[in-house]
């Protein structure tokens, strides 16, 4: 038996299909109007929608999420926004994190994600409180949503200085980190602050994904130092180096070079258009940087690429709506992908750096989002396309109306 079938579906690649799911997976793949070897249960015709592998937002921060209009970046920039998020935190509660966190939830799910991986804040100031509440934020979405909690660790990391932050992180990995994170290129030591996270990434056996060079300025280079360090050791574990703004300012023959060794050292790569299209470039009065990494090199290189939409309305980025076709339409803007590239880095991409399916064949998960758009340049296009997210073949949002919310 059947549990559903999307009817008239369009893939990508322009083929008309009924997708057949049963318990939560996908059962096959037919040619659309086919008589299907069963009957299904329940139908969703979907009008020639573009179906693709759901949305995955594979760098988040949840626990600022929405909290723009009361915390203001008074430079613009990125130390801005951080002195603003750090004068604010004795306001920021674990309640109030896990409200704004489910708001932001139901944006992402209303516009086709279903996977996330957030960041989350750990420090002075802050403690622990921001793995307490999205840790709870998980679990009680897990139907919905799969959530991946990547610890912030903030710096010093390394020596007599680091040993508070160091202790906080061990004690944020009891609480159920699954990957571990850190902002190295901030640290007076980044090449401690590196080899200090992957030591304890290691020992825990958790999956890595580090805030690597949001800066214009070309002599700031962590990411080769990374790549160096995860090649030097054989680091065991998956790897994302996200953002990498100051390789897009090097010349090309450098940026081949490092994206070289970023491939041997089998790193993923999430550029962040949005954020850092904000945070970038400030004080720049002619020819303003886009603050991009550099795409086209790494994909040259071989490197998996991904397309992350960051902050969403909060003191790193005042804008943002949780959509990753916005996200697509600056990859393509900003950053010269090809509709289907930019589409790509948001579906597949985004999927593959999470460890999650890429495709729809039978028997991967039926994590689907369905866009009403007569092409995928429409799709991306159009920013207030009509969505259609399943999550192991349950519709959990639509654009319509959100089922998350009605559901109660
Ligand atoms: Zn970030």
């Amino acid at each position: 038996m059947t549990d559903l079938v999307l009817a008239n579906a369009t893939l990508v690649d322009g083929r008309r299909v009924d997708v057949f799911i049963n318990d939560g997976l996908i059962e096959s793949v037919d040619a659309a109007d086919a008589t299907g070897a069963t009957t299904p249960s329940e139908q969703h015709n979907l009008g020639g929608a573009l179906l693709l592998p759901a949305f995955a937002e594979p760098h988040a921060h949840l626990d600022k999420a929405l909290s723009g209009d009361r915390i203001t970046n008074r430079t613009g920039d990125l130390m801005g926004a951080i002195d603003a998020w750090m004068g604010a935190l004795p306001s920021i509660t674990i309640t109030d994190m896990i409200e704004r966190a489910n708001t932001a939830l139901d944006m992402y799910i209303g516009n086709g994600v279903t996977a996330i991986r957030t960041h989350s804040d750990i420090g002075e100031g802050i403690g622990l409180r921001s793995v307490e509440a999205l840790t709870e934020v998980r679990d009680t979405n897990r139907a919905d949503v799969d959530i991946e909690i990547c610890g912030l660790i903030m710096y010093p990391l390394a020596g007599t200085a680091g040993s508070y932050n160091r202790r906080l992180l061990t004690e944020a990995i009891d609480l159920g980190l699954d990957l571990v994170g850190g902002v190295p290129a901030l640290d007076p030591d980044p090449a401690a602050n590196i080899a200090t996270t992957l030591d304890a990434a290691e020992e825990a056996s958790l999956p890595v994904d580090l805030h690597i060079d949001e800066t214009i300025d070309p002599d700031v280079l962590t990411l080769e130092v990374l790549a160096r360090q995860v090649i030097d050791r054989g680091f065991p574990n998956p790897i994302t180096a996200s953002h990498c703004v100051s390789l897009g300012m090097q010349t090309p023959a450098r940026q081949r070079e490092v994206a070289m060794l970023v491939a041997e050292a089998g790193i993923s790569v999430i550029a962040n258009p949005q954020t850092n299209l904000f945070l970038q470039g400030w004080g720049v009065e002619a020819a303003t940087p886009r603050g991009l990494t550099a795409i086209e090199a790494l994909h040259e290189a071989g490197v998996t690429v991904a397309g992350g939409g960051d902050n969403v309305q909060d003191p790193f980025n005042l804008v943002g709506r949780a959509d990753p076709l916005e996200t697509a339409s600056l990859l393509v803007s900003a950053g010269h992908l090809s509709p289907i590239e930019a589409l790509a880095a948001v579906s597949s991409e985004a999927r593959r750096v999470m460890g999650l399916s890429t495709t729809i064949e039978t028997g991967n998960p039926a994590d689907l989002v369905a866009v009403t758009a007569p092409s995928t340049q429409a799709a991306i296009a159009s920013g207030g396309t009509a969505r259609r997210t399943y999550k192991a073949g349950r519709l959990t949002g639509s654009s319509e109306q959100s089922v998350r919310r009605f559901r109660g």
